[in-house]
């Protein structure tokens, strides 16, 4: 997916803006990544419509090539969708908080229990769990295992109660008990059905819950948004809990939850032990969906500009006097490949406001500049004096590239103008310690 991607990125380069026909292509390669991760078609086509909208007309060059742009507005509008902050639990105001969990069965409620105890026993807070679960005596067993895995107190009935009368009575004895949360464990079906919701419906009233958060498999494919849907139509939701992130599924179900019910993803499940859960960060999630770590990797890469040896090895070159004409193609080639021009006119005092279309303009200097240097020897690049000195070197390289003297001769002057002032500018920067370069 991520060679998909790079192709659509590809096809942007070299151009100065985004448009609605040249983001066409790359957003109909986005659309089929999030359909790859599973997101729903619905909220798919959402998702495309409001980032084409705002891609379009963006102002593209801020010292950032239009893919990188691009991939800005994706990134930003997918974190948007899920929640932008991570959303933390939500505390009742006077104690016990209660937290039920719902979701279909198998896709880690009775983990995320415990889990849930362990993580908010570490924040020093008690907590006790809640059997509902009546349809199998192996998940009251399980509870109970986990419960004492991790330290907490279980309640439970067996199996001859119903699900809301354990949880109630659950309840007083937590309050007696001077417990801060409660979680309570329900009973999941393979499918929604009438009777999982109304017995739902039945626990929370009698539990009057701080939280309900919805369990999902991110394995859970296309019908996520349906599955989201009905729960948090039917019982109403807080949250979600997202589970078996572990495996290799994009996670697309992420993208559906908040999407459809508005609710936020609070915690995802990353594996089968009892610390594997982690608040949910919607940059993290976005990336996985998109598969786009490299691209944006690529990013930061660009904002660098320059590798740290590179910056060194040319403030040596500047202290001496020798930056030359391959300094200056690497630099050019840098600043044209990594596309953060602006960043580095913006280092330079006095020229820090300076406007899209300048850049361009400098842009199209460089590239002009650089094919007089793609036709200097190896000895001219290196000492850029010999052009200075020779009108017949100048006139052959004018030749060899298309250009008139005039052109190079100015180039050659115009390397001279920034050795110099690459020298005054690092005296700036190195204050007093400046050597005495007139030499
Ligand atoms: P429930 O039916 O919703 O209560 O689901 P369970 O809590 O019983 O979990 C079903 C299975 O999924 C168990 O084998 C768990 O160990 C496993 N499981 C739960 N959460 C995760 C997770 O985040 N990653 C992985 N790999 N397995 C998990
Ligand atoms: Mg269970």
């Amino acid at each position: 997916l991520t060679t998909g991607l790079e192709s659509a990125w590809n096809k942007l380069r070299g151009t100065d803006q985004l448009t609605k026909d040249n983001i066409a292509e790359p957003m109909r390669d986005i659309r089929r990544a999030l359909l790859e991760a599973d997101v729903s078609l619905p909220v798919v086509r959402s998702f495309i419509e409001s980032v084409t909208e705002k891609a379009v007309g963006t102002d593209v060059i801020r010292g950032v090539k239009p893919e990188q742009q691009l991939v800005k507005v994706v990134n930003d509008e997918l974190v948007q969708l899920m929640g932008r902050e991570v959303s933390d639990l939500v505390f009742a105001k006077t104690a016990p908080t209660v937290i039920l969990l719902a979701g279909l069965q198998g896709v880690g409620k009775t983990t995320v229990c415990a889990k849930l105890a362990y993580y908010l026993k570490k924040m020093g807070k008690s907590c006790m769990l809640i059997a509902a679960d009546v349809y199998r005596p192996a998940a009251i067993d399980q509870l109970t295992i986990l419960g004492k895995q991790v330290g907490v107190p279980v309640y439970s009935e067996g199996t001859e109660a119903k699900p809301s009368q354990i949880a109630k009575n659950g309840i007083k004895e937590a309050k007696s008990k001077k417990t801060d949360v409660i979680i309570v464990d329900t009973a999941g079906r393979l499918q929604v059905d009438k009777a999982m919701m109304s017995e739902l419906k039945e626990v929370k009233r009698a539990v009057n819950p701080t939280e309900v958060l919805l369990v999902v498999d991110a394995m859970t494919g296309q019908e996520a948004a349906s599955l989201v849907s009905t729960f948090n139509v039917e019982i109403g939701i807080t949250g979600a809990i997202l589970t078996k992130l572990d495996g290799d599924s994009r996670g697309g179900a992420a993208l559906s939850i908040k999407e459809v019910s508005g609710k936020p993803i609070k915690f995802v499940g990353r594996g089968e032990r009892m610390e594997d859960l982690e608040p949910f960060y919607p940059d993290r999630m976005a990336q996985r969906i998109l598969g786009m770590g490299d691209v944006l990797s690529f990013v930061e890469k660009a904002q660098e500009v320059m590798r740290q040896e590179d910056a060194e090895e040319l403030q040596k070159k500047i202290l001496s006097a020798k930056f030359n004409f391959n300094d200056f193609l690497k630099q050019t080639q840098a600043i044209a490949q990594m596309g953060s021009f602006s960043r580095i006119i913006g280092m330079i005092p006095g020229m820090n406001k300076v406007t899209p279309a300048q850049i361009r303009e400098a842009e199209k200097n460089l590239k002009f500049m650089e094919s007089m240097i793609n036709v200097m020897t190896p000895e001219e690049r290196e000492r850029p004096e010999l052009l200075a000195e020779s009108r017949e070197r100048r006139i052959r390289v004018a030749k060899e590239s298309g250009k008139n003297e005039r052109q190079v001769s100015q180039l050659v002057a115009q390397l001279f103008r920034m050795r110099a002032q690459m020298q005054k500018m690092m005296g700036a920067m190195q204050g007093q310690d400046t050597p005495d370069m007139e030499g």
